[in-house]
């Protein structure tokens, strides 16, 4: 066993499809090959797949505990536990914050993956804080499904203007800056930014 170091926070943000996930289990399992005790969440609310697993789109499984809050985190967080993962941390309450900065202060290594901007292309909290908290960010992109540049929003399919509208295939795709369209999932016609002038 190696002696406890320091603590830090990685965070891997981009658009759904962009391999968050992917990349999110591709660091955990190095850390399980290199014997590092490994531990990681996910917000209960999210049930597209299963509740006991980070699911990618891509088909990779790594076995997950579904927790409500980000006190729950904190307090199912083992003390032999030397890294802790996150998936789909924009689903969790704003406190998620600071239980990241304290399971780093107590030298634990906290991967986390999240979308950085909602389905109108605005910053995603919890997300921008943990950004700037980090000590390491990776930003992935996916395809853009209309002309195949890279892609870094997210175009919703269905009519809602509720931020949180759980789902993948059908319900959201990737589209790049020039393919993305910010007023088609309104369902009353209205501009989609609130604060857009009339
Ligand atoms: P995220 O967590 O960012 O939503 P995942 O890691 O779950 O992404 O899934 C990434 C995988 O999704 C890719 O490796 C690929 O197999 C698949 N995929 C489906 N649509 C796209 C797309 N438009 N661009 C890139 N990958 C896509
Ligand atoms: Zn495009």
């Amino acid at each position: 066993m190696t002696e406890r170091g320091t603590g830090w926070i990685e965070v891997i943000c981009g658009s759904m499809f962009s391999g968050k996930s992917e990349e999110l289990i591709r660091r955990l399992t190095r850390a399980k090959i290199a014997r590092r005790n490994v531990q990681v969440f996910k917000p209960r609310l999210d049930d597209r797949y299963s509740d006991e697993e980070v699911v990618s789109h891509g088909g990779l499984r790594l076995t997950a505990l579904a927790v409500a809050t980000s006190a729950e985190v904190l307090e199912r967080t083992e003390e032999r536990t030397e890294v802790v993962g996150i998936d789909e941390v924009q689903f969790f309450d704003p406190g998620i914050v600071d239980v990241a900065g304290h399971l780093a202060d107590l030298g634990k290594r906290v991967v986390i993956a999240g979308l950085d901007q909602d389905y109108l292309g605005r910053p995603f909290e919890p997300v921008p804080a943990l950004l700037a908290l980090a000590e390491e960010v990776t930003k992935t992109r996916a395809i853009c499904v209309r002309c195949g540049a890279p892609a870094a929003r997210t175009q919703r399919l269905v009519a809602s203007n509720e931020r949180v509208v759980v789902g993948a295939a059908g319900v959201y795709e990737a589209r790049c800056r020039r393919c993305y369209e910010p007023g088609i999932a309104t369902v009353d016609g209205s501009l989609p930014f609130p604060d857009s002038p009339e």
